[in-house]
C-alpha cells in the first residue's frame, strides 16, 4: 500500500488526531469507526455521510487492510470452517470458524507461526516467522464476521488459539482485545473472548493485573514437570509449581474460572494415573479441564490416544469433583489442528 497510512486498527484517539490533522472535525473519527466495524465498509468511497473530497483524499492518503483469502474449507463432518490469509508482506495465517450449540466462534492467530516449539503442534514447526499487528487479528475478525454474515449467521465470540502464543504479542493483543470491546468498534464483550496460552508465567500475572473479563485458557498436557518439559519446552523456563501459582493469582483478580486443556496423546500422557496426579494439583483452583484427543498431523509421530483411555481420563477428573468436558476433535477433515493448513499449502 505504498506510504498510505493503514487506519484499522487505530485508536478512537489516534483516528480523532487522524482527522483533526485534515483539518476535519472529530466525529468524522466515529463516523469511520461506525463503517469499519459496524457495517464492514473498507471503501471510502462506500461512506456515504463524507463529502466527495473527503472521500478522495482519504482514499489517496489512506487504507483500510483487508486480508487476502488463499484457500478456504468445510469441514463434511461438522460445522468448521479453515481460512488461508495471505498477509501484505505475504506471510500466512489461519483462522477457523467453529460452530457450537451457542453460536458462532471464531479462531483467529496472533502470530506468523511460533517458537514455543510444543511438539503435538503443527504452528511452532517452523518456528516463528513474526508478531501480528492489532489490525491483522482485527481484520481476521472482521473478514470471518462478514463471511458469516453473508450466509446469515452470527460470530458471537473469538479464542485466541491460532497460531501464535498470544502472551508473546503483549501489547498488539491488549490493543486488539480493547478495540474488540469497545462499544465505537465491534462492542464484542470481553466475556466472550478466550485467551489460550502455553504458560508464560510473567504475562499472566501481568494481564491479571488489567483485570479484564476474559477466560483464560491454559494448555497444560501433563501434571508432572517432567513429562511437560517433554511436551512443551516452555515448561523449563516456568514449571508448573509457578505456572498454577500465577493461575490463582489470575482467577483472583479477574473472578474468572481458569479452562485448562490437556490434548491427550496416545502412549505419552493419556494414562489414567496422570488423570489422579492431575486432579491432585489442580483441586484448589476454580476451573474447568477441556480434554482434546489428540489430531493426527502428517509430519508427526505422535497419535491418537484410544476412546477408552479417553473415557477412563475423563471419569477418574470427576470422581475428583473436577469439572470436565471432552472437546470434539473439530474439522479432522480439513487440517483444522492449527497450522496444518499452511503448512500443507506452504508446503505444495
Ligand atoms: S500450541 Fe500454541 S504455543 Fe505451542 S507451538 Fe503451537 S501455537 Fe505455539
Amino acid at each position: 500500500m505504498g506510504n498510505k497510512k493503514n487506519l484499522l486498527g487505530l485508536k478512537e484517539e489516534e483516528l480523532i488526531d487522524f482527522f483533526s490533522s485534515l483539518g476535519e472535525k472529530k466525529y468524522r473519527a466515529h463516523q469511520l469507526m461506525d463503517w469499519i466495524y459496524k457495517k464492514g465498509v473498507f471503501s471510502f468511497y462506500e461512506m456515504t455521510n463524507f463529502p466527495l473530497d473527503l472521500r478522495e483524499k482519504l482514499n489517496k492518503i489512506a487504507y483500510i487492510q483487508e486480508l487476502h483469502l488463499v484457500a478456504q474449507k468445510t469441514s463434511r463432518e461438522d460445522n468448521v470452517t479453515k481460512y488461508l490469509f495471505e498477509l501484505e508482506d505475504q506471510e500466512r495465517i489461519e483462522s477457523v470458524v467453529m460452530e457450537y450449540s451457542h453460536g458462532f466462534t471464531a479462531c483467529i492467530s496472533s502470530q506468523v507461526g511460533c517458537r514455543m516449539g510444543c511438539i503435538f503442534c503443527a504452528s511452532g514447526k517452523g518456528g516463528l516467522a513474526r508478531s501480528l499487528s492489532s489490525a491483522e487479528m482485527m481484520a481476521q475478525v472482521l473478514f470471518l464476521r462478514k463471511d458469516l454474515e453473508r450466509h446469515g449467521k452470527f460470530l458471537s465470540g473469538i479464542v485466541l488459539m491460532g497460531m501464535g502464543e498470544p502472551l508473546e504479542n503483549f501489547q498488539a493483543v491488549i490493543d486488539f482485545l480493547y478495540l474488540l470491546s469497545s462499544p465505537q468498534a465491534v462492542n464484542m464483550s470481553l466475556r466472550h473472548v478466550t485467551l489460550s496460552t502455553c504458560g508464560i508465567v510473567p504475562r499472566i500475572l501481568q494481564l491479571a493485573q488489567l483485570k479484564l473479563p476474559l477466560t483464560l485458557s491454559v494448555s497444560l498436557n501433563a501434571p508432572v514437570n517432567s513429562l511437560r518439559e517433554k511436551i512443551m519446552p516452555v515448561n523449563r523456563s516456568y514449571p508448573l509449581e509457578k505456572l498454577l501459582e500465577a493461575c490463582k493469582v489470575y482467577e483472583k483478580e479477574t473472578g474468572t474460572r481458569i479452562t485448562f486443556d490437556y490434548i491427550l496423546i496416545g502412549n505419552l500422557n493419556s494414562k489414567k494415573g496422570y488423570a489422579h496426579i492431575l486432579a491432585n494439583l489442580i483441586k484448589n483452583i476454580n476451573c474447568h479441564v477441556n480434554l482434546i484427543p489428540f489430531n493426527p498431523v502428517k509430519g508427526l509421530e505422535y497419535k491418537s490416544p484410544d476412546p477408552e483411555e479417553v473415557n477412563s481420563f475423563k471419569e477418574a477428573l470427576e470422581r475428583a469433583g473436577i469439572p470436565v468436558t471432552v472437546r470434539r476433535t473439530l474439522g479432522r477433515d480439513i487440517d483444522a489442528a492449527c497450522g496444518q493448513l499452511r503448512r500443507r499449502k506452504n508446503i505444495s
